[in-house]
């Protein structure tokens, strides 16, 4: 039966885990698609352009936004990240749904111009735990951590916008979490208004 796709919004503080778990997510959910952000970032080591990002500079990406090519973006320490529409909407009105994994003001963004997508914050299971997992990241100085913990407040703070919750404490759990949390948005009544249209038809019918 054909519907249209779901877009689904994943965010959550660096050191969530959010790279991992959407990655096994998406080989074990058939018809769902990861969205591909441009970004004028840098790549880092193992990572390809047209996988993980299209990599691009300031001057292609301005060009975008004079295009009006993307549904959302954002500048984030210098660099611009933004989500590609034609594609997403492709994917949509084909009946795929989509994953769109990005920060918390483009999720809000997102929202407002797709108010029926699903959004799904990603946390580890404690304030501690996240800053013992941000410790760990790197030989960074003090200033650098104190700086990645501070900005893994801010996004943490914005998880009263979001539908869901998935803590990442086990990640296998985490991943489970979201799959649930797809199969039962593919389930809702009203993505299957035809059908209940004819079976309920059927029975006044009769
Ligand atoms: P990173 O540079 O570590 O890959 O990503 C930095 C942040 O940018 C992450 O929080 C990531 O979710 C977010 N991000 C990646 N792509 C997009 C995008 O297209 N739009 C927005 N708003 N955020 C993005």
């Amino acid at each position: 039966m054909k519907r249209l796709g779901i877009l689904f919004v994943v965010s959550g503080p660096s050191g969530a885990g959010k790279g991992t778990v959407l990655g096994k997510v998406r080989g074990e959910v058939e018809g769902l698609s990861m969205s591909i952000s441009a970004t004028t970032r840098e790549p880092r080591t193992g990572e390809t352009d047209g996988v993980d990002y299209w990599f691009c500079s300031k001057n292609q990406f301005q060009e975008m936004i004079n295009n009006k090519e993307f549904l959302e973006y954002i500048e984030k320490f210098d660099n611009f990240y933004g989500t590609p529409k034609a594609p997403v909407e492709k994917l949509l009105k084909e009946g795929s749904d989509v994953i769109l994994e990005i920060e918390t003001l483009g999720a809000v963004n997102v929202r407002t111009l797709f108010p029926e997508a699903v959004l799904i914050f990603i946390t580890p299971q404690s304030y501690d735990e996240l800053k013992r997992r941000l410790d760990k990241r790197g030989s960074e100085t003090d200033e650098a951590k104190a700086l990645r913990l501070k900005i893994a407040l801010s996004e943490l703070s914005s998880v009263g916008d979001y539908d869901y919750i998935a803590i990442n404490n086990d990640v296998r759990d985490c991943i489970n979490t979201i799959k649930a949390i797809i199969l039962a948005e593919r389930n809702k009544r009203y993505r299957y208004s035809n059908l209940v249209e004819e079976l309920t038809t059927r029975t006044n019918k009769k």
